[in-house]
């Protein structure tokens, strides 16, 4: 999310999610901390998304509960916004306001122009944005694709025409740079598909994001060359599909798509299947195949599976296990590491020199990648001739002051990360997660002792009660030492407080000393 402020006008670009990391047990998504936006809320416009791809607009749900502004997009993407606020049965609060590659909008003294650009998803659109102190262009996710899979290219004419009015500031996507070349068209990638579903001796089972609206209607061009029928499968899957043709991004196989009952009594050299799963996600469809766990598809020998993504940094042991059951069950398997199932959607290293090119910036800013990505697209920007005092590689939090005269870094904001676990937004900070990974590796151990109120005296324990730190039942000594080192902290020790925090003490040295472990210690020491 990039949020642009001028006076008391603001409006962010994009709000999406992050999927969680291995250090972060039991959370679901990862979505932006929006407290600065809160804090400004009556300035605050709207957002702006330019695509529909969950990193861009997937946590749109969470944050308009806490600020509902408008929303704008162009049709593809409010579409899947719908979808999502449908889950959460939030379309008739949502103000979703639609915008096309050719609008303009107006906040106050800023000005917005679109320009289309191609992605892995149709209907993305980068920004120009007139302001008092100068034009600055976000570029979002892009490619240069001479082949897109809808015919539409980057409209490289309007960039050179924005070029040419004198842009301030350029602030592109660096996903890619760490590719040389230009990203390959998509229709490289049919030519691929196109062969291994030709020579597929039985069904072919293929998995993608369900955002990924072109990559299904390359797989429904195919199918039709070679004769298969199409279904897809998958909640996602399914609700994107049905939207992206009623929406009319998506051209349906001619006889409609598969039922479910259909999928499995075709023959099965005349059925292609999409489906949800491409990063081992543990409810999708693929991965309850590969478990076996999928009533409708029973995938085994004979079946072809193509997995089209690259995996998204963090998932690859998921799509791995995923990868090693769909092996188990005799498949012939096509996946990113071994075949050329999948194309990206993000410029390379040619296409982003081209970008800075057409927009001839003043200033530059990376955006959209990991740290060392940014640093190799401002070093990229550099090579193209924008003086390296002019370009500045942020992160998040960072504040960019512009002016007519002048372009430095501001004070950092309050900026971060909301984790969401099951119902809950945000009630999960660091110190839940930090207990949950303790808890993970060495279990815990729970001490109760009863005091007299009156008197101080013991009168009830203490006992201990272990989970996930030993085998209780196998390691009566050890708890025997641990009550031996608990009577000595009573025979020191009088109120119930001071009591808990030496016995927390004792036995945290006591269990690291015997065992090399640290489990959490839960002290519960009741005077009665
Ligand atoms: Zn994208
Ligand atoms: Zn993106």
């Amino acid at each position: 999310m990039m949020v642009y402020e001028y006076d008391d006008i603001m409006f962010a670009v994009d709000c999406g999610l992050m999927f969680p990391e291995d250090d972060m047990p039991g959370v679901d998504i990862v979505i932006p901390d929006i407290t600065y936006l809160l804090e400004r809320a009556e300035k605050m416009q709207g957002f702006i998304l330019t695509h529909g791809h969950e990193d861009h607009i997937g946590a749109i749900p969470y944050v308009l509960q806490q600020l509902n502004v408008p929303v704008y997009g162009t049709r593809l993407t409010l579409g899947l916004v719908k979808n999502k606020l449908q889950e959460h049965h939030l379309v008739e609060q949502a103000d979703l306001r639609l915008i096309g590659a050719d609008s303009h909008l107006q906040f106050g003294p800023l000005e917005l122009d679109f320009v289309h650009l191609c992605h892995s998803i149709p209907d993305a659109v980068g920004i120009l944005l007139r302001t008092p102190a100068g034009n600055i262009v976000h570029t979002s996710d892009f490619k240069f694709d001479h082949h897109p899979v809808d015919g539409r290219l980057t409209d490289e004419e309007k960039l050179k025409t924005w070029g040419a009015e004198g842009v301030r500031m350029l602030l592109s996507d660096s996903t890619n740079s760490e590719v040389l070349g230009f990203t390959p068209s998509e229709q490289e990638l049919e030519q691929a598909l196109d062969e291994i579903i030709r020579d597929a001796p039985g069904r072919v089972i293929l998995a993608t994001f369900a955002s990924n609206i072109s990559r299904i209607q390359q797989v429904i061009n195919v199918a039709q060359r070679h004769n298969r029928l199409v279904g897809v499968t998958g909640r996602s899957m399914i609700n994107n599909t049905r939207m992206a043709i009623e929406l009319g991004y998506l051209k349906p196989p001619p006889d409609g798509l598969l039922t479910p009952d259909q999928m499995n009594y075709l023959p099965p050299e005349r059925v292609v299947i999409i489906c949800t799963g491409s990063q081992g996600e543990p409810t999708s469809a693929l991965v309850r195949m590969s478990r076996g766990q999928y009533r409708h598809v029973r995938i085994g020998k004979g079946d072809t599976v193509i997995i089209s993504a690259t995996p998204i940094p963090g998932n690859e042991k998921m799509i791995h296990r995923t990868l090693d059951n769909l092996f188990r069950l005799g498949a012939d398997i096509y996946y990113d590491e071994l075949f050329d199932v999948h194309v990206s959607g993000h410029g390379s290293r040619e296409d982003q020199k081209k970008m800075i090119e057409l927009i001839r910036p003043d200033y530059f800013i990376p955006i959209h990648g990991e740290y060392r990505q940014l640093v190799l697209h401002a070093r990229l920007a550099r090579e193209m001739g924008v003086p390296e005092e002019n370009i500045l590689v942020i992160e998040d939090g960072q504040v960019v002051e512009m002016a007519p005269d002048w372009v430095f870094l501001a004070e950092k904001v309050s900026s971060g990360r909301v984790f969401i676990d099951g119902l809950g937004v945000g009630d999960i900070g660091s110190v839940v997660l930090r207990d949950r990974r303790q808890l993970a590796r060495d279990g815990f151990l729970v001490v109760t002792i009863g005091l007299d109120e009156e008197t101080g005296d013991v009168i009830l324990g203490p006992e201990i009660l272990s989970r996930g730190f030993v085998y209780m039942a196998e390691s009566e000594t050890l708890i025997e030492e641990a009550k031996e080192i608990i009577w000595d902290v009573l025979e020191t020790q009088e109120s119930a407080e001071a009591v808990a925090a030496h016995v927390h003490s004792a036995l945290a040295d006591f269990c690291y000393r015997t065992t090399r472990r640290r489990p959490m210690i839960l002290p519960l020491v009741v005077e009665i």
